[in-house]
């Protein structure tokens, strides 16, 4: 029989688990136990240039002594590449080659109305849609989105409500295969779901914005669309979100099992609008976690932690 919930937690290993990306992790693998699901656990390793050596085993070893299980087998995105190739394959004439640096995509702005206007300053002004300008090669491989009408996908987000994305006047042709010859984390996570059974998709709200972008794949490829659910991110004191790069701090993994419940889990719960006292153990503490879950999710998506 299938399962009728199959969650996952998607980190990439660009370094160890830090507060936010526990976060996430914590809102996904409720989210699966609260609905008696299976919780999958999938590296995305596709941008060689940002892994970091070692940090897949650190977030896999973190989460095992946070008492967070996974089912079945730890997937990789660097091994399914296959997948990736043929997905793209069947798209065909709806990706073309595009030749523009970020620099020229930038200055061509410059001279339109668009400039610096909110989202519609980064769609892609379409310079190589109709093909390749002479003499220049391809960088990138681009996804076609109608001009017209305008293509508008509306989602419903299990924590925010009715969401909407005009992805004609607010993203554009996106990118599907990058210049350095990556695959783009769009087309990947798309195929990744659908390829692994995904019903529920739950991760930080950075990533709301690209969900558009992941239906719209969805249905070009005749994909069935998961449920969404998008938690608020943790951010920094100058409001960024949490990040190797605006230097969250990495969890110490000689934290002893109660050091990491009062260090890690518990404010990574309270995070989430889910206040828990006097637990002792890490069991403990999931058994009265996925409770305070269910609770919180009844509530009205206003009076939830944002
Ligand atoms: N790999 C992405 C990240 O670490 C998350 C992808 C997803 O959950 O869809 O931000």
């Amino acid at each position: 029989m299938t399962p009728s919930y199959i969650g996952r937690f998607a980190p990439s290993p660009s370094g160890p688990l830090h507060m936010g990306s526990l976060v996430a992790a914590m809102a996904s693998y409720l989210d699966a136990k609260a609905h008696s699901g299976l919780w999958l656990l999938r590296l995305e390793d596709l941008d060689f240039d940002r892994n970091v050596a070692g940090a897949d085993q650190e977030i896999l070893t973190t989460l095992q002594r946070c008492g967070m299980r996974w089912d079945g087998e730890v997937t990789w995105q660097s091994k399914r590449q296959a997948l990736y190739e043929a997905a793209f394959a069947r798209l065909g004439g709806q990706v073309y080659p595009c030749a523009c640096s970020r620099k020229e995509i930038a200055d061509s702005r410059l001279h339109t109305s668009d400039i610096a206007h909110g989202p519609a300053a980064r769609v892609y002004p379409g310079k190589c849609r109709n093909g390749l300008p002479p003499g220049r090669k391809a960088r990138a491989y681009r996804l076609r989105v109608p001009l017209q009408p305008h293509e508008v996908i509306r989602f419903q987000d299990h924590w925010h409500g009715e969401m909407m994305q005009d992805l004609t006047s607010e993203v554009g042709d996106f990118v599907l295969r990058r210049a350095d010859g990556y695959w783009a984390y769009q087309l990947a996570v798309v195929v990744d779901d659908a390829a692994q059974g995904i019903t529920h998709v739950v991760r930080g709200a950075d990533l709301l914005d690209s969900t558009a972008r992941q239906i719209y794949l969805q249905r070009l490829l005749g994909l069935p669309q998961p449920a969404y659910l998008h938690v608020p991110v943790v951010t920094n004191t100058e409001g960024e979100k949490l990040s190797k790069q605006t230097g969250a701090a990495a969890f110490d993994l000689g934290l002893t099992p109660q050091g990491l419940l009062q260090h890690a889990l518990l404010p990574a719960a309270a995070f989430l609008g889910i206040e828990i006292t006097g637990v002792y153990t890490i069991e403990e503490f999931w058994t009265r976690a996925v409770t305070a879950w269910n609770l919180q999710l009844r509530k009205p998506s206003g009076l939830r932690a944002s």
